[in-house]
């Protein structure tokens, strides 16, 4: 350590093993982390950006790749959302299911039966259009500097930044116990799950779990997807929670977290709706 200031840096914070880091000169090589958790958030910035591939993932979530501008400027954390317009539709939030060091985005987009902006892009959007996108925003991002169990909970598209959150926790060596928990109706409306499975061969600290509400003839497990989690889990008082999907399903992650011992601010969430002022309500 150079020479600084007491004010700086207390006895009692030197004590309890703080340094001040803009004072330190490293001897050997070192592993930097934050110190707590907070994410320096990046100011959402609007470009332009180009389909490069859309994929039919299920008969209504199709994917979509895009290639952004200036791909450098949009510093995202995993669990985090974009906003998308495109022409002749209403603008609409989409979460990144890649990781941030990617520098593709991916989106997963679900139809919504007479939805503007969802049936525009299934029905309209093609490889070569060019969007706007404006992000990032959100605050349902992987706090990366907790080492106790991961709950992550996906609602169909939900599955989007699930997918972003558990692979940069894999991806950045995080080793707690994760537990995927994928929840949709029928067989038919599951995706990526070979591609889970393989990830849980290759990450003993994963569990993926897909749970299907209306099937009963099915390898996976049946049921609400909150009715396996709240089975499966006694306590949860160390663990951390995120939580993406419909509202339905969010409340209802919520209410067996908390009642599971989650403290209500280890909970981040996400719930995919389009926001009340699209849709006023008649008086
Ligand atoms: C933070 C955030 C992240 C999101 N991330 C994603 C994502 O990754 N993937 C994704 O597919 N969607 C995501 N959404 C939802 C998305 O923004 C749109 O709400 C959705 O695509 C519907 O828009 P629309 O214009 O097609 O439908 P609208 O024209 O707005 O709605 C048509 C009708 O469908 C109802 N409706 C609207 N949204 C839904 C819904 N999600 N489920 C069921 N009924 C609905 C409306 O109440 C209305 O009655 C996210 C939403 C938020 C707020």
């Amino acid at each position: 350590m150079l020479q600084h200031s007491p004010f700086a840096l207390t006895a009692a914070e030197r004590d309890s093993g703080q340094i001040l880091a803009c004072r330190a000169v490293p001897k050997t090589d070192v592993t930097v982390a934050w110190l707590d958790d907070e994410f320096i958030e990046k100011p959402a910035i609007r470009q332009k950006a180009q389909v490069i591939a859309r994929d039919k993932m299920t008969h209504d979530i199709m994917r979509l790749r895009l290639a952004l501008e200036a791909p450098v400027k949009f510093r995202f954390a995993a669990g985090q959302y974009l906003n998308l317009t495109m022409a002749d539709a209403p603008m609409r939030s989409y979460s990144m299911a890649n990781r941030p060091d990617e520098a593709i985005v991916e989106l997963h987009v679900r139809h919504v039966p007479d939805g503007k902006t969802s049936t525009a892009i299934h029905r309209d959007l093609a490889v070569g259009d060019r969007v706007e996108i404006e992000g990032p925003c959100g605050s349902a991002w992987l706090r990366d500097a907790h080492d106790g169990p991961i709950i992550a909970l996906a609602g169909g598209s939900g599955l989007a930044p699930i997918r972003s959150i558990v692979e940069t926790a894999l991806h950045a060596g995080m080793k707690q116990p994760i537990c995927l928990y994928f929840g949709v109706r029928r067989e038919e409306d599951l995706y990526l799950v070979d591609h889970f499975e393989d990830l849980a061969k290759q990450f003993p600290n994963l569990t993926f779990i897909p749970v299907l509400s209306q099937s009963a003839a099915t390898r996976h497990r049946t049921g609400f997807v909150t009715d396996a989690l709240a089975f499966d889990h006694h306590s949860l008082a160390d663990a951390r929670a995120y939580v993406a999907g419909p509202p339905g399903m969010v409340d209802a992650a919520y209410a067996v977290l908390t009642e599971r011992g989650v403290p209500a601010a280890n909970i981040h969430a996400d719930v995919f709706f389009t926001p009340e002022e699209e849709h006023p309500k008649i008086a």
